[in-house]
């Protein structure tokens, strides 16, 4: 399929978001007939109403990542399918009209790290393009680069339909999305979209750190499969024995890095391992590797350390959303003061309980204050609700020791008191600038 299989179609886009309005100026590009349905962009001259529209016109529409397919479906999608339209999303159009080879990376945590350091490897030798779900849209990224590194959330990979990616990996799965997916079964079952349409020479690596992935690896059928963990060398695949990393494809065992550099914390090996597997398969040798992964310096918002004042660390890992997310800072800190609450998500910190002699003191901020703080006053740790992040921060810095860790780790999304995790990681970092040293 070329660009000009869009010529004079007609296209209608659901959303406006970043995602529509990067779809919506590629078709325009490619020549479609475009009709937009957002109630928010009525004076659009592409905006259409979704009553007394005659559907049966329509030769596909595009949803964005939004719109939901299966649970509270959106109109345009019910009657799309009412006259067997076929529904689509970006990355289709992207796989159609793209000749760059392909990774894409999915999971439930370590999806942007991962992207963004496979991105800083391969950038070291061939010319490569990042984006999706991290950085830009898509049909925004430059035209003929080698690679295209694309991290894909869920709610990407249920409305692609192309799939066949040259290079498929899936970190880890826990319960998470799990309302818009209708339950686990939904989730992981989109999760493993990531595996479908392969292609001859294409690759698949999974993580098998968790038992939904090893679960999926009992019955994907794929050419070349590379097992990956951030606990153990698999038999036959790439993980870890102490603090190296190591190549064990073939059962060779070859150690890839004595005491090599790495992203700080378990969680990381995870990622790195991934990261190492798609390396090797594209051409990148463990040389090349090893000096990149040297310059990696990791990303905003994942356990990155602000500022250490009087001693204490002050780490913002407001991209943790969920529990298993929160689980990898647990595990990494002592003396840990815990701001956490938000917009809580289905799994809730039942889960982190084994950690809780770690925690110091917990304040709790946001929508998931009060029922949390019953539980963790059950749990014998010491808390208090203090509604905001601001002074959740000021309180964190009376009681604050030397070696004490304050850990912004909310285990909610943000969208309570917040535009977004970059929002509340931002507000984080000035409260903190803001405390006198
Ligand atoms: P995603 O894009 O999947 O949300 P990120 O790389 O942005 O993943 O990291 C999100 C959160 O998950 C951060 O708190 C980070 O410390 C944690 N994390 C990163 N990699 C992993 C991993 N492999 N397993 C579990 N948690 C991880």
């Amino acid at each position: 399929m070329m660009n000009f299989f869009y010529e004079s179609k007609n296209i209608g886009v659901v959303g406006y978001g970043k995602t529509g309005y990067s779809t919506v100026r590629a078709l325009e590009k490619f020549g479609a007939n475009i009709f937009l349905f957002d109630d928010k962009i009525i004076d659009s001259p592409y905006y259409q109403s979704l009553e007394n529209f005659d559907w049966q016109k329509l030769d596909l529409l595009v949803v964005s990542p939004g719109i939901h397919l299966w649970w509270d479906i959106h109109p345009a999608v019910k009657h799309a399918r009412r006259f067997f339209i076929p529904i689509i999303n970006d990355l289709d159009i992207f796989q159609s009209v793209t000749n760059g080879k392909v990774i894409a990376i999915t999971g439930t945590n370590g999806k942007s790290t991962t992207t963004a350091l496979i991105h800083h490897i391969f950038q070291n030798k061939y010319k490569t393009e990042i984006g999706g779900n991290f950085g830009n849209p898509v049909l925004d990224l430059r035209k003929n680069s080698d690679f295209y590194v694309l991290e894909l959330s869920s709610y990407q990979l249920e409305s692609c339909n192309l799939l066949g990616f040259d290079t498929a990996i899936l970190l880890n799965i826990t319960p998470d999305h799990l309302t818009r997916h209708g339950g686990m079964e939904g989730y992981i079952s989109t999760k493993q979209k990531i595996f479908a349409n392969t292609k001859e020479n294409s690759t698949a690596i999974i993580g098998i750190d968790d038992e939904y992935c090893r679960h999926i690896l009992d019955f994907i059928s794929h050419p070349k499969i590379i097992k990956i963990s951030g606990k153990e060398v698999p038999e036959n695949g790439i993980g870890w024995h102490e603090n190296n990393l190591v190549d064990n494809r073939e059962n060779q065992f070859r150690i890839v890095g004595r005491n090599i550099p790495r992203l700080d914390g378990d969680h990381n090996r995870q990622n790195i391992a991934a990261a190492y597997a798609a390396s090797v398969s594209n051409g990148i040798n463990a040389k090349i590797f090893t000096e990149s992964l040297v310059t990696f310096s990791g990303l905003e918002h994942r356990q990155e350390l602000v500022k250490s004042i009087n001693g204490a660390l002050y780490v913002n890992d407001s991209k943790a959303t969920n529990a298993d997310s929160v689980e990898q800072a647990l595990k990494r800190f002592e003396n840990i003061i815990w701001i956490l609450g938000g917009r809580p998500k289905e799994d809730g910190i039942e889960s982190l309980s084994s950690y809780f002699s770690k925690i110091k003191y917990a304040f709790l901020i946001g929508e998931a204050a009060e029922k949390w703080h019953e539980f963790l006053s059950k749990n014998h740790v010491e808390n208090e609700i203090v509604f905001t992040l601001e002074n959740a921060v000021k309180k964190s810095y009376r009681i604050a020791q030397n070696k004490d860790v304050v850990l912004l780790s909310p285990a909610c999304a943000s969208f309570d008191q917040f535009q977004s995790f970059e929002d509340r990681g931002e507000k984080f970092r000035k409260f903190v600038e803001e405390l006198p040293c």
